[in-house]
């Protein structure tokens, strides 16, 4: 048997890859990570941790203007200081940084401070020196992409927008994902004059469309100018900002430009080209139930192989590739239907299982149970906010296919409906579940006629 350096070379210290490094290890392989830049990846550095603290600092806004119907006074007007909150994030993010690297090293993972390059099935080359391994696992995720226009050098992307040096005071956000509806109900809750430009009649493409509606109407109350069908035409440097033309001959000036249009393969240099690693159409990595690619000792996993780009999916992808190749028992594939998300646009969606849309499609016939309410809190607070709850219902199984809402915290509530939505649980099921007064969560359970067929 040769005689390699490593078990398993794991590229990409992101939440794949160190979850795979260290359920590895622990299984008593010899590991070693490579990373170049942060560890954590893109969910701890430039994702989901950040720009959570951000929307939490954008709540505020509400939560200042809401707080006087309940008999608070603020003697003067909130002032938001950017630098405090990036600041406060940097170094949040440095702790976090610190605690993965003692997980792999807890874990009795080697780390090597470098971008590897992948030179033969069983090697790879990090700062000049050829290391080898069994198995090598690819986890090297996503990179914004930015399509080209005149100017488009003048927008910043996702990895660049949280360290700003300036509070763009008008901001405006290209794209139509959850990148895109996240930001416009940040920036526009920390203050700024927010415009979203998409390029399609409606954002959030693959959404149920009720909550694609119900999401623009709310986010437009909030004051996010909204422009659909339309792009951005050029983009010139003019005295104190950013002036934008759209396609549809819109002008706006603005301070920052984001572009949130997508998130390639990072997988420049690494190499795999050079051994004909098979890749799929839209250019991520393909793999099998295994996570192997076409050169079966070259693993990958996470946004790199074009599946659902969300951390827990990742983290699960890890788990069962550790399992296939150093457990005791083969496990079965991982179910990718009912993986819950939420976004954090204000309001918050959260969602799992299918839309009405596809249920429609895939069952014929469905039933919707929803409820548009105004919250309990907005009874004295004097938003206009509002509340949106849906269920989607299997007609012939009485299955719950879908559940959806837009509001607060939906994504806390919609982890819970995910695992009756996993199980199968019937309407009949949901009916029978007594609900938690009083709270928003509960219509999920007293849902009791019928919205339509
Ligand atoms: P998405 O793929 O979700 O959205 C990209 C958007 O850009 C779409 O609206 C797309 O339009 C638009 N677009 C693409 N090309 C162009 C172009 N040439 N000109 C104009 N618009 C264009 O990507 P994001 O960048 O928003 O996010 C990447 C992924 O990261 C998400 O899909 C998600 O999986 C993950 N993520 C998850 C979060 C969470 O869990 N809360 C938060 C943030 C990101 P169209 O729809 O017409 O194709």
């Amino acid at each position: 048997m040769a005689n390699y350096d490593y078990d398993l070379f794991v590229i990409g210290a992101g939440s794949g890859g160190v979850r795979a490094a260290r359920t590895a290890a622990a299984t008593g392989v010899k590991v070693a990570v490579a990373e170049d830049r942060y560890l954590g990846g893109t969910c701890v550095n430039v994702g989901c941790v950040p720009k959570k603290l951000y929307s939490y600092a954008a709540h505020f806004h509400d939560a200042f203007e809401d707080s006087s119907g309940f008999g608070w006074t603020i003697p003067q007007a909130p002032k938001f200081d950017w630098a405090t909150l990036r600041d406060n994030k940097v170094e949040e993010i440095k702790r976090l940084n610190g605690i993965y690297n003692r997980l792999l090293e807890g874990a009795g993972v080697t780390l090597i401070n470098g971008r590897a390059k992948v030179v033969d099935a069983h090697a790879v080359e990090v700062n000049g020196e050829r290391i080898t391994a069994e198995k090598i696992l690819v986890a090297v995720g996503g990179w914004p992409w930015t399509p080209q226009f005149e100017g488009s050098e003048y927008t910043v992307n996702s990895n660049q927008v949280f360290d700003l040096d300036d509070f763009p005071k008008r901001f405006l956000v290209l794209g139509g994902g959850y990148i895109a509806v996240e930001f416009a109900s940040i920036f526009n809750g920390l203050g700024a004059d927010t415009h979203l430009v998409y390029r399609g009649a409606l954002f959030l493409r693959g959404f149920d469309h009720e909550v694609r509606e119900f999401t623009r109407d709310e986010m437009a109350k909030k004051g996010v100018n909204l422009h659909f069908e339309a792009n951005i035409e050029r983009i010139r440097k003019v005295e104190g900002g950013l002036e934008v033309t759209l396609t549809n001959g819109e002008q706006l000036e603005v301070d920052a430009v984001l572009a949130a249009t997508g998130r390639r393969p990072h997988l420049e240099g690494l190499g795999l080209d050079s051994l004909g690693v098979e890749l799929n159409t839209d250019g991520t990595l393909k793999v099998n139930e295994r996570y192997e690619s076409s050169v079966p000792s070259i693993l990958a996993l996470g946004d790199v192989t074009g599946g659902p780009e969300l951390t827990p999916v990742a983290l699960a992808e890890a788990m069962h590739l550790v399992q296939h190749h150093y457990g005791d028992k083969t496990p079965g594939p991982l179910d990718y239907q009912n993986i819950a998300t939420a976004v954090f646009c204000h309001p918050n969606i959260g969602t799992v299982g299918l839309s009405e849309e596809e249920a429609r499609e895939r069952f014929g016939a469905v039933r919707i149970y929803s409820a548009d309410f105004r919250p309990m809190k907005h009874t004295l607070s004097g938003s206009d906010e509002r509340c949106l709850m849906k269920l989607v219902v299997d007609d012939a199984s009485d299955r719950v296919v879908g559940a959806h809402m837009v509001g607060d915290e939906a994504g806390e509530t919609i982890q819970g409906i995910a695992i009756a939505v996993r199980a199968q649980l019937t309407k009949t099921d949901f009916d029978a579940t007594v609900g938690i007064h009083p709270t928003a969560a509960e219509e999920f359970v007293t849902m009791r006629s019928l919205t339509r067929r």
